[in-house]
């Protein structure tokens, strides 16, 4: 048989060849070196044989996809690990049973029935054994069975594995990787020994799984666990892991009274405390402000509306399946939570003739809508039932796609830049070229699309073009954010849309005074106010800049008699437009410190005597790192700045 390698060159190798085969061929260092193989662009390991000829790209430790080979062996040797644990307690390995162990972003998992439930503080014991394979270089074989003998060999001893056979496409190869003292059922890819897995890997937390993922199928065990090719990148990640549990935005909303979720009121329903509800008016009042600047018109719409009106814009029946369900009056009329604001805002537009002159038309509405998620995928602010989006339709000629572009595009950098997301990457969703599911004609696509990379261009933005991404009314752009700890965020979707125009059958009458459709531009730079608050609370780990600082000051009287000064602080302070809290509790300063502190308030003014009598106030600003007497005066004033300018800090 022949393969070709990257770089043009051919082999001639016998029929069977695999790319172990193919790195000894080259060199002898190299089949050293190998781990797997890019074969005609799939990931392969050395056992595997090639089909006939297949372009062969030898991997080695250094190549990326070493990653996902060794991360899949891991999976073997924990289940193999797992087995002798339960054998170093008296139990037979093969009452430990496998269900499937794939690999997972940073690692892998393996779902595992075992004779007694196993818990975390079984998990070191179970890296040991890990540990302990990965030293002995054990060195993997794969071979094929035929189904019917590889049915035999599980048929009444293992369940999964018998269903897992049995659902597979007849004619299907069905493969085994086993190495000393473990078999199991896989499509591999593998590498090619135990020894080539990198030792820095750590099992995370067991989990409850329902078999296959349905709920009326048996619960299994299954294990995570995270590997990396160095101990920098395994540290660095458990560092990631054990900062993000300190910034959940769950913990932290509980312990900053920002949000309360009761199951009494509903699941994925968020009741907004004193406290968080600051942070929402905040950032509806940045936005409001930002939007009124660049031209929208504010409106608000109620949060049902006729099933007529989905119908028309298709949201129902097409999505029912993410909506509440309609809600029936005795007259006959049907209604539904609003799972969009689109379609009342097309009937804002649609209520009389519109002319050119009066495009764009930019409608925004922090609107609220209600979407069905699965109980099981509610979590947090960031996967709710009911959420407020910041939402905006903008209604303009084709030619105008452009221009409009550019005006969303700045005001999503300037909320970004303002909140400190500095970190993002722009992805554009254009059409599949060899798809026919898109609406809309294709010259319109096309100078849209060109329109959007042109705006990006002008922007200054770099940005990854998708092809097939677009939705199939239209295309669109997405800004990708990374927060502080190096986590990717979808925020600030732009969407182009042909469909709901011509389903709504909207129009404007152009300078030839004929009728022309028009393009109508949907836009939401936070998205939706919960997740975006659940994203800026872990981003922020709760320090919010000075503006958005639920309390933005308390005031610490030393002892009793700075009461009354401590109230006139509060009382100017207040004048000036700030929120301020002042501690009269009982306590030791060092102690109501230490709770403002807890409760992540930017500035603490500590008075006593020295400062009553000069008019000053002892700054501790924990933005800044400042601390210093200043005079009452000055402190108002270079707040209030700093707060009107929205200051990062
Ligand atoms: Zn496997
Ligand atoms: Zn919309």
């Amino acid at each position: 048989m022949k393969i070709r390698l990257p770089d043009g060159k051919e082999l001639e190798l016998p029929e069977g060849s695999t790319a172990r085969d193919v790195a000894a061929k080259i060199g002898r260092s190299l089949a050293k070196e190998a781990v797997g193989a890019i074969v005609n662009g799939e990931l392969y390991d050395l056992f595997k044989p090639l089909p006939e000829g297949a372009t062969v790209q030898i991997l080695t430790r250094k190549d990326p996809e070493y990653q996902q080979l060794f991360r899949h062996t891991l999976a073997h040797v924990m289940a193999q690990a797992v087995k002798e644990f339960f054998a170093g307690k008296g139990y037979d390995p093969e009452e430990v049973k496998l269900g499937i162990g794939p690999v997972i972003e940073n690692g892998f998992y393996y779902d595992i029935d075992a004779p007694e439930p196993i818990s975390d503080a079984d998990l070191p014991e179970i890296e040991k054994l890990m540990q302990r394979i990965i030293k002995r270089n054990l060195p993997l074989r794969r071979y094929t069975l035929p189904r019917e003998e590889a049915l035999t060999r599980y048929r009444g001893k293992d369940p999964y594995k018998t269903e897992l056979i049995e659902d597979l496409p007849e004619g299907e190869e069905i493969s085994f990787y086993e190495q000393e003292g473990f078999t199991d059922l896989c499509r591999g890819p593998h590498v090619p020994s135990t020894g080539k897995i990198p030792p820095y890997f750590k099992l995370t937390h067991v989990a409850g799984a329902y078999w296959r993922g349905h709920e009326s199928r048996p619960m299994l065990q299954r294990i995570y666990g995270v590997a990396f090719r160095s101990k920098e990148e395994l540290d660095h990640y458990l560092w990631q892991l054990e900062e993000a549990k300190k910034r959940d935005h769950r913990r932290l909303g509980r312990q900053l009274e920002l949000f309360h979720i009761d199951p009494l009121v509903g699941k994925g329903l968020v009741l907004w405390l004193p406290k968080g509800n600051v942070l929402r008016e905040e950032l509806i009042g940045f936005m409001r402000d930002e939007q009124i600047r660049r031209g929208y018109q504010l409106v608000t719409t109620p949060h049902i509306g006729s099933l007529e009106l989905y119908k028309t814009s298709g949201h129902y029946p097409y999505y029912a399946e993410s909506q509440f369900p309609p809600m029936e009056l005795e007259d006959g009329e049907t209604y539904l939570l609003k799972p969009m604001n689109c379609p009342h805002h097309v009937r804002i537009y649609a209520m009389r003739p519109r002319s050119y002159r009066e495009l764009p038309l930019r409608l925004a509405e922090f609107g609220t809508v209600y979407r069905f998620e699965q109980s099981g995928e509610l979590h947090g602010l960031t996967r709710v039932r009911g959420f407020t989006q910041d939402d905006a339709h903008i209604f303009c000629t084709p030619e105008q796609v452009k221009e409009e572009f550019l005006g969303v595009l700045d005001l999503t950098l300037k909320v970004f830049g303002t909140l400190g997301m500095g970190d993002f990457r722009v992805r554009i969703g254009v059409r599949d070229p060899g798809s026919d599911k898109y609406v809309g004609d294709a010259e319109r696509w096309a100078t849209a699309e060109r329109q959007i990379q042109e705006a990006c261009d002008e922007a200054g933005l770099d940005y990854t073009i998708e092809e097939g991404d677009a939705a199939f009314y239209g295309p669109k752009l997405d800004f990708v954010v990374k927060d502080v700890l190096g986590r990717e965020w979808q925020l600030g979707t732009i969407q182009v849309d042909y469909n709901l125009p011509e389903r709504f059958d909207i129009s404007y009458k152009g300078p030839d005074g004929e009728p022309h459709r028009p393009v109508m531009i949907h836009r939401a730079p936070f998205g939706s106010l919960e997740r975006f608050i659940g994203i800026l609370i872990e981003h922020f780990a709760g320090e919010f800049p000075l503006w958005l600082a639920p309390v933005q000051v308390v005031v610490v009287p030393i002892t009793d008699r700075h009461h009354d000064y401590a109230q006139k602080v509060r009382a100017e302070l207040e004048a000036a437009g700030l929120r301020v809290e002042v501690d009269e509790r009982p306590e030791r300063m060092n102690a109501k410190i230490r709770d403002a502190e807890t409760q992540k308030v930017p500035l603490i003014l500590v008075v006593g005597d020295k400062e009553q009598e000069e008019g000053t106030v002892a700054v501790r600003d924990r933005r800044r790192g400042e601390r210093a007497t200043r005079p009452l005066a000055e402190v108002v004033r270079d707040l209030v700045e700093r707060v009107r300018s929205r200051a990062r800090e």
